[in-house]
């Protein structure tokens, strides 16, 4: 492996598997908005220790602003507070943190307004929100299906007059999963039509989501707007830019949401109409082989085999198999022949890891590789700059 200085930037390359790769040669200073709520945890304890980003700023809302990270979070993973941000004080949303890009996991209700402001106010957003993923100048990107779609990014800046900002998103996550194990089968064997039925945890709504009276023991078979999420993000995610706008992929989707009680994971029970004639050996053998190229399996999140299948009949399950691949990775079981379309299976991903903190992730490791990440003055370097009057 060889490394070597790139002329005018502040990054490497780095040979990796013949092709070059880039990584930030300092860590870059990451901010999240948000960060007190079920994602932006994850995000949080995510970034402690990440080798390419250090978490320099928090901000929420005004009922958290002012307080110290610990003070103000209702912490709900199993290892501590991350040390790095115990002690942050949490901001508002004001655009002027000491940071060179934020991830957004605000509520939707204020992530629209406030990642434009953060854009043009020069910071890359990389949100989790629903706002502007469907924004036809703003990448919805899952690195391993559609990295082409960054190219959008300068067009998104000349459209909104945003200088070295911009927004990327990443999709709903029950969307996530769906559409990292359909991306296979489409390059192998085109899709047609596909029936989804979701079994979707509670953690998906965030804290503190359904109230424990309506799921516990129970299932409640309406999620607020997922359905049309789940039925137009998959065309977006799956079509193509073509230089200068997103043509739907134009597959028949149905989808079918439902909140059951467990925690963490999301089930997926889903029918393929396949447009090539496949025997199930040649989809299971398309799902296994799912490889991801050099650029990607350079990056800290990525996996070089995003999609596991398991053989066993009752597989997967939320509790058994929800951290598979630190929670990255779609796994797969029930690979067998539906009556109606042509293929049906089941699939689990892990809601706030590949459906949320791990995908956007993985999303600024993807922006920092192809350069679209940069070190910022900051408002307090650029009052260190300024000349001292005595
Ligand atoms: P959450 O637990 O309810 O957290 C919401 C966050 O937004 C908190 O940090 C909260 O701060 C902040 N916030 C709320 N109102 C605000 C305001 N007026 N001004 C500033 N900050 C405000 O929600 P979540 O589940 O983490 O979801 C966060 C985002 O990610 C949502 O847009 C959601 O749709 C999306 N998402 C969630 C999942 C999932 O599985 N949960 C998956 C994919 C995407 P305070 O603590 O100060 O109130």
């Amino acid at each position: 492996m060889q490394s070597k200085q790139s002329a005018n930037s502040t990054e490497v390359s780095v040979e990796n598997a013949g092709a070059p790769v880039r990584r930030p040669e300092k860590k870059l200073r990451a901010g999240v908005l948000g960060a007190t709520g079920i994602v932006g945890q994850r995000l949080v304890s995510l970034l402690a220790g990440h080798p390419w980003f250090e978490l320099t700023e928090v901000a929420a809302s005004e009922r958290s602003s002012g307080k110290t990270y610990a003070e103000a979070v209702r912490w709900h993973l199993g290892a501590p507070i991350p040390e790095v941000a115990r002690n942050l004080v949490v901001k508002g949303l004001d655009p002027s943190l000491d940071c060179d890009f934020v991830f957004s996991a605000l509520d939707s209700s204020v992530a629209g307004p406030a990642e434009e402001d953060f854009a043009r106010a020069g910071y890359p957003v990389v949100s989790n929100c629903r706002n502007h993923r469907m924004d036809p100048d703003v990448p919805l990107l899952i690195p391993e299906v559609n990295a082409a779609h960054l190219d959008v990014i300068p067009l998104q800046q000349k459209n909104r007059g945003y200088d070295t900002g911009f927004i990327v998103t990443n999709p709903n996550c029950s969307t996530a999963g769906l559409v990292l194990v359909l991306k296979p089968l489409a390059d192998a064997f085109g899709l047609e039509k596909i029936f989804v039925v979701t079994l979707q945890a509670i953690s998906g709504a965030g804290y503190p989501g359904v109230a424990s009276m309506d799921i516990q023991g129970n299932v409640v078979p309406f999620i607020s707007g997922e359905e049309e999420k789940m039925e137009a993000e998959p065309q977006k995610l799956l079509g193509k830019w073509d230089g200068s706008r997103f043509i739907d992929a134009g597959i028949g989707l149905s989808a079918h949401c439902n909140r059951v009680p467990v925690i963490d994971g999301h089930l997926e029970c889903v029918s393929v109409g396949l447009k090539k004639i496949a025997s199930l050996d040649e989809v299971r053998e398309a799902l296994r082989n799912f490889e991801v190229g050099a650029e990607l399996a350079a990056l800290p999140t990525a996996l070089r085999n995003p999609v596991v299948v398991l053989d066993d009949e009752n597989r997967p399950q939320p509790r058994r198999d929800v951290d598979a691949g630190n929670g990255m990775a779609a796994v797969v079981g029930r690979v067998r022949e539906c009556p109606l379309l042509d293929v049906k299976l089941t699939l689990l991903s892990h809601n706030l890891v590949r459906g949320a903190a791990g995908a956007a992730l993985l999303n600024a490791e993807l922006l920092a590789a192809r350069g679209f990440l940069k070190r910022r003055v900051t408002p307090s370097e650029s009052q260190l700059a300024e000349p001292v009057s005595r």
